[in-house]
């Protein structure tokens, strides 16, 4: 790594933590994740502290701290940890990572086994962001999901949160469920929006290949939503949470002005950051890897000193731009093309001429101010839109 300390966006401003352990397996789940044992997290941690040093030892040959702006423990569901895991885990960090810098600490819990002790124990370790996976307040759909969590959870974690102390909860939904009709959404939104969360997170369903969802779908047990259907989850999202005081500021992702995810701002800015655990992702001085999915193969690959990663990538000049142009695009203040061209000596408007007089002839992307954008009406089609930027 030839990361560059001066440019803030070579050098990795955050730091992703992957701890892969569920107290249930979710239905629709294609996450690198196991069932939690008491005896796992502790080879896992070992592991991970290993990766960390080896990561931190390459970006800083000479010593000296690693000081992120932004810390991001995902999973998996973090909280399934024992207290003194959790401890632990801390424990690890504060060896490795220097916090005098650190604006936003993340943990994503779930909202059924994450008790005010938990929640007392991440706030004294500095964590100020907790991200519930709430997904539905409906038990039918709960269900559907095997979500181990049940209806009045989400309300009661977020309510538990508050008193912990924690001024910034997200929560995330979900939408495109089967059998999951209009009025399901409009009242999960309803509920969602009355716990006054400063950031909500609504993801449509992703039917990944081999999951019991998908195969259940596949076996015509339940109904897979058209994309028309699809199509109107996505607006009733947008305009019940835009309206209810939580603006879109990204695809998926709503927040009170001010408490945007910082993290996750470093993924879409295309700026770098570093990723730890099974699965974990990372972009470093240009360089984008990825580690490998089973926790075993992850296991056995750092405890033999070899590297976990299972793909690394290098993407230059047009490649690179354009990636950064897709994942830019992502966002609702969009692109502003000047500073683009400036930071990745790349002309949109000279590259995709045909494209982007279509996209704006048809009404899915706009220019105004020198900014480049998706349009709200294109914003439930933007996969489709951002593929053909790739
Ligand atoms: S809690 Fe999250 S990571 Fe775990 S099985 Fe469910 S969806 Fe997957």
């Amino acid at each position: 790594m030839n990361a560059n300390a001066s440019d803030p966006r070579l050098y990795p401003e955050g730091l992703y933590v992957h701890l892969p352990f569920c107290e249930a397996l979710c239905t629709y789940c294609d996450f690198a994740r196991e069932l939690y044992s008491s005896d796992r997290p502790n080879r896992y941690l070992a592991a991970l502290e290993r990766e960390l040093d080896t990561k931190l030892r390459r970006l800083h040959p000479r010593g000296g701290a690693f000081a992120p702006r932004t810390l991001f423990v995902g999973g998996g569901t973090p909280s399934s940890l024992s207290l003194p895991q959790l401890d632990a885990f801390f424990d690890l960090l504060d060896r490795h990572v220097d916090r005098a810098r650190l604006e936003e600490f993340t943990v994503e819990c779930n909202p059924g086994s994450t008790d005010a002790a938990k929640l007392a124990r991440l706030r004294a370790r500095g964590v100020n962001r907790v991200s519930f996976g709430v997904q539905s307040f409906q038990p039918h759909l709960l269900q559907l999901l095997g979500r181990v969590h049940g209806a009045k959870h989400g309300a009661e974690a977020v309510a538990r949160a508050r008193e912990a102390g924690f001024e910034n909860v997200s929560i995330d939904l979900m939408h495109g469920l089967p059998t999951q009709s209009l009025d399901d959404l409009k009242r999960d939104l309803d509920a969602a929006l009355a716990l006054e969360t400063e950031h909500l997170s609504a993801y449509g369903l992703i039917h990944e290949a081999g999951t019991p969802l998908t195969q259940a779908v596949q076996r015509g047990q339940v109904a897979r939503p058209g994309p028309e259907e699809e199509a109107a989850h996505y607006r009733l999202v947008m305009e019940t949470l835009d309206s209810g005081g939580l603006p879109m500021y990204e695809i998926s992702n709503y927040a009170k002005p001010g408490r945007e995810a910082q993290h996750n701002l470093i993924y879409w800015r295309n700026e770098a950051y570093l990723g730890v655990g099974v699965s974990a992702a990372e972009y470093v001085a240009g360089a984008r890897s990825v580690n490998r999915k089973d926790v075993n193969a992850y296991l056995e690959a750092v405890e033999r000193g070899a590297d976990p990663a299972a793909s690394t990538e290098t993407l230059t000049g047009a490649a690179r731009a354009r990636e950064a142009l897709v994942l830019a695009l992502r966002l609702r203040e969009g692109v502003d093309l000047a500073a683009f061209a400036a930071r990745w000596g790349f002309d949109v408007e000279a590259a995709f001429p045909e494209l982007l007089a279509t996209f704006t002839r048809e009404g899915l992307l706009e220019r105004a101010a020198g900014r480049l954008r998706i349009t709200r009406q294109g914003l439930p089609v933007a996969d489709g839109i951002l593929s053909e930027l790739v």
